[in-house]
């Protein structure tokens, strides 16, 4: 690391400072070695001065906030840990002096499922779908969250930026980010810190368009409708837990990062060939979950299905395992208590490869990779 003091950087922010801070308390995997240091910054002007001062002296800095997209090598990160901790929610207020109240203005600490409970028990509509998913307001634009048929990118009015490689602070509109399935010029790349989001939500009450048939099914609603906000977020919350995706402590499916591989796009050239082999493997009678990719002739496939139609059933490979697939769900990769980072990604390799194998599709993690690789 470089001769210049963090501490000092972080106490003239006015930000807490530790030294050799082990990560796995601060990820929902309960993963990775320590960091070098940790500074948690809860107010966004030290955020962006700590941010600026580490990177111009050349310190090697990893990100981090609610820990729920990540995994970290068990050695852990040789560097200064920057913990986005700012949580000031504005909801229906003034953002630019041009909206009627239907803004949220979220700081980048915030918790998301935060965000979302307080619109909808302000009878605000919009972010209903995307209840009950961790990690921080600020991280949501990075991959793009999505659930239920609704991506923050639809509903995303801008957002504040510290673009680290010339340190200034602006705001940016969605249309510069590349938003995509699960994906932004955010993901994987060190440019910019997210600061702040500003979110448009309706004030009718109602949902957005139920456009995921199991949670239209399940509110008795038509696909394309719109529902009362708090009965979908309900709802929603019901069916994430059914299948360990809203966070429980107790409960060893949710010690997890999510959905760990993305949905596979599958170039329709790849189709027949990807058909031909799931066919032989599964029936030809068996119909094969797929759906349409906007402005391209590929098809997503279903991760979860693949990694099930290849043989990996839910808690594979057995209870003695420590890192094993979710007993509710097998596209979340889970720790049982006692695994490392080294046997979740032993599973994850077994899982890829055996898709691989049984159906020429290879499985991409949605996860960020820090200091391993599988
Ligand atoms: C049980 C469970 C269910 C989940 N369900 C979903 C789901 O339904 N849909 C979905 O899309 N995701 C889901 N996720 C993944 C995860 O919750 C989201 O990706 C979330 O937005 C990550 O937020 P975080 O604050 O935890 O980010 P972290 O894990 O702390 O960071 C993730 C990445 O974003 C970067 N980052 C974080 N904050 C900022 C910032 N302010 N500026 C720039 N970069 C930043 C980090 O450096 C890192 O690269 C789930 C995860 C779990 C554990």
């Amino acid at each position: 690391m470089s001769t210049i003091d963090p501490a000092q950087i972080a106490t003239r922010a006015g930000a807490r400072f530790e030294r050799d801070v082990p990560l796995a308390p601060y990820t929902t995997l309960r993963l990775g070695g320590p960091a070098t240091a940790m500074v948690t910054c809860t107010y966004t002007d030290s955020l962006v001065s700590v941010v600026r001062e580490l990177d111009a002296a050349g310190v090697p800095l990893l990100v981090l906030a609610g820990g729920s997209n990540l995994v970290i090598a068990d050695t852990g990160f040789d560097g200064v840990v920057v913990r986005v901790a700012n949580p000031a929610v504005q909801i229906g207020g003034p953002a630019d002096g041009t909206t009627d109240g239907t803004v949220v203005r979220a700081e980048a600490g915030a918790v998301w499922d935060e965000v979302v409970a307080a619109t909808v028990s302000a009878g605000l509509g919009g972010l209903e779908c995307l209840s009950g998913i961790p990690g921080s307001a600020g991280a949501t634009p990075v991959q793009n969250v999505g659930a239920y048929g609704v991506e923050v990118g639809s509903v995303l009015r801008r957002v504040r930026l510290l673009d680290r490689r010339t340190g200034n602070v602006h705001w940016a509109q969605p249309g510069e980010l590349s938003l995509g399935y699960r994906t932004s010029v955010l993901k994987h790349s060190d440019d910019a810190l997210v600061l702040e989001v500003e979110l448009d939500v309706t004030a009718d009450g109602l949902s957005a368009p139920l456009r995921y048939r199991e949670l239209a099914s399940a509110l008795g609603a038509a696909e394309g409708e719109r529902a009362p906000v708090a009965q979908v977020r309900e709802c929603v919350l019901k069916l994430r837990a059914g299948k360990g995706m809203v966070l429980d402590p107790a409960d060893h499916d949710t010690w997890s990062a999510g959905s760990f591989f993305t949905n596979p796009i599958v170039p329709a050239d790849r189709l027949p060939a990807v058909l031909s082999a799931i066919e032989t493997r599964v029936g030809a009678d068996i119909a094969v979950p797929r759906y349409p990719v906007a402005g391209s002739d590929a098809v997503k496939l279903s991760a979860g299905w693949l990694i099930e139609r290849a043989g990996f059933h839910r808690g594979h490979p057995g209870t003695s395992a420590p890192a094993r697939l979710s007993t509710k769900h097998t596209l979340a990769l889970t720790n049982r208590g006692a695994a490392a980072t080294t046997d979740l990604l032993d599973l994850a390799r077994d899982v890829r490869a055996g898709v691989r194998e049984a159906f020429g599709v290879t499985l991409e993690p949605e996860p960020v990779l820090v200091g391993c690789a599988f």
